[in-house]
């Protein structure tokens, strides 16, 4: 944190109201470097991730500069500020942003999303907003349909810039961009740069200043992470018994894949654990519903796949679990910067199959440091094994498919995987800390291999194994779910 105060930002007394009531005391640093210039009116590159504080940093700024110059008239449908986001998710925490930092002011916002009726929003568009957040397919929609119109735009956001065009969304935003008046501000945010940012960024922005906070990778260094060896397999038995056994109150696992969301969640209730899973295949409704149970402590477990995950954006997050690693290493990243947000210390937790080893060394690559190893904790039951679990993975893909609603997870890589057995992991009931659980069903069909699978045998050579044995790092604060089964030393 810097020593510019909010007051020192020259930002009005009904936003800098809603920052006390916030407890927010001091700028983070991509809104001390960042609002000094969008307040003069100038283009802005940012380089910043989510966790860092940037919606503040283009949203307050916007919210002065609309209680700077008020419209007399102002007319329907018409925005004045214009956000474009990824995802159907972040879109709904932008404008829920705005809305907080926006409560002592008259400044009117929108959502604007697919996968949802249009008619709602049509219906909103027939009054007069000031600010409009919206995902470009829906947008596009809608400018089809001349139920928006886009000429009275004066700020235009374009945000997590990246991940609008991992997914496909170049052609939308053209599109979008070509309606927009000329004459205006543009502020892009954007996790990394690119050359495909850095091409957008020529053709939107006018004599842009850049600012950049913490380096993309900073957030790996003050999350404590730890790898645990796991067959795919065993996965949903080890970490339903260390949730279990740590008593975490609220984490966020992600899976490769809406069935493993799915299925680990079913396992996870099962095992009496509060979870629900969120994904692209969800109604809208139950993804909010979803997130908004995780958020009030109601769901202990939320079990997501990436582009679902992405606009979730709690406090201090205290626990982010890596059912899979991610093929795109960046993705490593951007889950962890989950937790360990606004300065405070997270803890992500990655169960590993060998299968997935090129994987871990690809992230350690891109974090630049060696993710500890600790021994696989014990005590846990394992299931009849699942055709499924044994699998190959998926090709690697980088997601590529325009999504045009802001659909998240549409199209992402690792849906359906083959239905061909490999039983390579078969090793359950080898005797590694299972316990004997009576609601148990008998016990699996192959043969173990040699020496207990649920210990680092398969792990990358060389990797230390610091931190206790087996233990899960965050310390627990409140119990995930009812008495634990046995004890075991995974504390
Ligand atoms: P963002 O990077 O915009 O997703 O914000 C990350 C989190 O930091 C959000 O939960 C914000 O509520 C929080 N936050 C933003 N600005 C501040 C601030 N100046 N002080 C404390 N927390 C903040």
């Amino acid at each position: 944190m810097s020593n510019i105060t909010f007051t020192s930002l020259a930002l009005a007394e009904p936003i800098l109201r809603a920052l006390t009531e916030q407890g927010y005391e001091t700028p983070t640093p991509i809104q001390a470097q960042a609002i000094p210039h969008v307040l003069a009116g100038q283009d802005l590159l940012a380089a910043a991730q989510t966790g860092t504080g940037k919606t503040a940093g283009f949203t307050l700024p916007i919210l002065q500069h609309l209680l700077d110059k008020p419209l007399s008239n102002r007319k329907a449908g018409q925005p004045r500020v214009l956000i474009m986001t990824p995802t159907r998710e972040l879109t709904a925490q932008v404008e829920e942003s705005v809305k907080t930092y926006g409560q002592h002011t008259s400044v009117k916002s929108m959502v604007m999303f697919g996968g949802v009726n249009i008619n709602p929003q049509i219906n909103a568009l027939r009054k007069p907003i000031d600010i409009l957040v919206a995902t470009p397919g829906r947008l596009l929609d809608h400018l089809n349909q001349k139920t928006l119109d886009l000429s009275a735009v004066e700020i235009l956001v374009l945000d997590e810039a990246d991940r609008m065009l991992d997914m496909g969304f170049i052609r939308d935003i053209r599109k979008v961009l070509a309606v927009l008046p000329k004459t205006r501000q543009t502020l892009l945010f954007s996790a990394t740069f690119t050359d495909d940012i850095r091409q957008l960024a020529r053709g939107v922005l006018t004599k842009p200043v850049e600012v950049s906070v913490a380096a993309r990778n900073t957030t790996a260094e003050r999350v404590d992470q730890v790898v645990y060896m796991v067959p795919q397999a065993h996965k949903r038995d080890v970490l339903s018994h260390i949730i279990s056994e740590s008593g975490w109150y609220q984490v966020l696992v992600f899976t490769r894949t809406k069935h493993g969301a799915n299925r680990l969640a079913e396992k996870l209730v099962k095992d009496g654990l509060t979870a629900a899973a969120i994904h692209g295949n969800k109604s809208q409704a139950a993804r909010t519903r979803a997130l908004d149970d995780f958020k009030s402590g109601k769901v202990a477990v939320l079990v997501a796949t990436d582009i679902a995950a992405r606009g979730i954006d709690i406090d201090q997050l205290p626990q982010v679990v890596n059912f899979e690693l991610p093929n795109v290493p960046e993705d490593y990243v951007h889950r962890i910067g989950r937790t360990g947000r606004a300065g405070s210390a997270g803890s992500a937790m990655s169960l590993v199959d060998r299968d997935e080893i090129k994987y871990l060394k690809a992230i350690e690559g891109i974090i630049k440091r060696t993710i500890p190893q600790a021994p696989t904790p014990t005590g846990w039951t394992p299931s009849a094994p699942n055709a499924a679990d044994n699998a190959p993975r998926p090709p690697q893909q980088r997601r590529s498919a325009p999504r045009r609603d802001g659909n998240a997870n549409n199209g992402h890589a690792g849906q359906g995987r083959s239905a061909t057995t490999n039983n390579r992991s078969g090793a359950a009931g080898s005797g590694y800390g299972a316990s004997t659980n009576p609601g148990t069903r008998s016990g699996p069909r192959s043969a173990p291999r040699s020496g207990p699978s649920g210990s680092p045998s398969g792990a990358p050579r060389g990797a230390p194994r610091s931190g206790p044995s087996g233990a899960p790092r965050s310390a627990p604060r409140s119990a995930a779910r009812p008495a634990s089964r046995s004890s075991s030393n995974s504390r």
